[in-house]
């Protein structure tokens, strides 16, 4: 997905980026105005195309704020020219994250979300987007229709770039109708998901949602070939997105199936706190690891990292382990999910988990070796496709 997309910077800390298809509305703005007047105007053409970019943008903040008034932050968003993909960062699941603006009101609004159902906050969260186009074109009708009443608001083509105003209009109104067919990763999809997902596991409501989606994306282009192009191209982007979409959960679910320890490291060096840095430095030294449990008796007392070590000695010099060590980590149990480390990991920053049974350290987890992990899994799973293939 992200290879398929541009960056186009950050806006409020998310970040934007444009995906390639959305380079091509130029073009088929242009090619559509040439075959209907014989002639196209590039101005007001790219101007159309403005139009519907700042619309799709408004709508997926709309996301993304509603988003992160239940405590979930966006990650990045990428532009389609029928909408967008808001992609969450659900690596903190709990809306007990300090709300980004410091304001009594987003507190309180806060507190309020957290007593949602997941389902309803997806449904908050998936509507909020077609709300937005729904408010701007009311809004911009109402102001075109005080400001110029002699625009025609309801001529067909809707969308021309010969008409600015009536497409802005329009453009929002196409916007919020299309995210509501229930077509997943459509919003009206991820609407039916939420539904779905208050009577299955989150992983096969979106396989059921995705499959609606494909149907719907499969008779757009087929109706879309004997009517309307635009058809066809709605129908293409949304097998696009609902092909995404089932690769993201396809990964997830390996995620999900896969536990600690099948790829845990049980081949480990660990540190003593009465060791000294350069004693630590010289086992680091010798061994691949980046980061290492530190050991008293039987007992973990803390976590460090072979930077960490290096640093200390450059600013301190020579001191002990205990002085530097990091007493604050999380363990994990050697049934827990590769996802469940995943975000243990990332929502506190750390780089290794300690993989406990029964109280007692049986191997650990650092960032590095679970990316490795993740990278060999998704390889070993293309294999295993091309030889169902083959
Ligand atoms: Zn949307």
């Amino acid at each position: 997905m992200r290879s398929w997309s541009i960056s186009a910077g950050r806006i409020f800390g998310v970040d934007l980026r444009i995906h390639w298809t959305f380079l091509l509305l130029p073009l088929f703005v242009w090619y559509t105005e040439f075959a209907s007047h014989g002639s196209a105007n590039e101005g007001r053409d790219l101007a159309l195309v403005g139009i519907i970019f700042a619309s799709v943008l408004a709508h997926e903040f709309g996301h993304a704020l509603v988003a992160r008034r239940s405590g979930i932050r966006a990650k990045s968003i990428i532009l389609l020219p029928i909408g967008g993909i808001t992609q969450l960062d659900d690596s903190q699941p709990s809306p007990g994250m300090p709300a980004a603006e410091p304001l009594a009101v987003g507190a309180v609004s806060n507190r309020k979300a957290a007593k949602l159902a997941p389902w309803q906050r997806d449904i908050r969260i998936a509507m909020a987007g077609p709300l937005i186009n729904l408010l701007i074109a009311l809004l911009s009708a109402g102001i075109i229709l005080a400001v110029a009443p002699h625009v025609d608001l309801r001529t067909w083509p809707f969308m021309q770039s010969r008409n600015l105003p009536r497409s802005l209009v329009w453009a929002n109104l196409y916007l919020a109708g299309f995210n509501l067919l229930p077509a997943y990763p459509m919003d009206g999809g991820r609407v039916l998901r939420a539904l779905f997902s208050r009577r299955m596991d989150a992983i096969q409501a979106t396989r059921r949602a995705v499959s609606i989606g494909q149907a719907f994306a499969t008779l757009f282009m087929l109706v879309g070939m004997l009517s309307n192009i635009w058809l066809t191209l709605v129908g293409l982007f949304l097998f696009i997105a609902s092909q995404m979409e089932e690769r993201s959960v396809a990964f997830q679910s390996v995620l999900e199936r896969v536990h600690l320890e099948d790829i845990m490291l049980t081949d480990f060096a660990t540190l003593s706190p009465a060791d000294t840095l350069e004693d630590a430095l010289e086992k680091a030294v010798h061994s691949l690891q980046d980061d290492f449990p530190v050991i008293r008796g039987s007992d973990m007392v803390g976590v460090i990292s072979k930077q960490k070590i290096l640093e200390a000695l450059r600013v301190e010099g020579n001191g002990y382990v205990q002085a530097v060590m990091n007493r604050i980590f999380e363990v994990a149990q050697k049934g827990e999910s590769l996802a469940s480390a995943f975000r243990k990991l990332t929502a506190r920053n750390l780089s290794i988990i300690p993989v406990v049974e029964d109280q007692r350290l049986v191997g650990i987890v650092t960032l590095q070796n679970l990316m490795h992990s993740m990278a060999l899994l998704a390889e070993s799973r293309k294999l295993r496709k091309q030889a169902l293939n083959s």
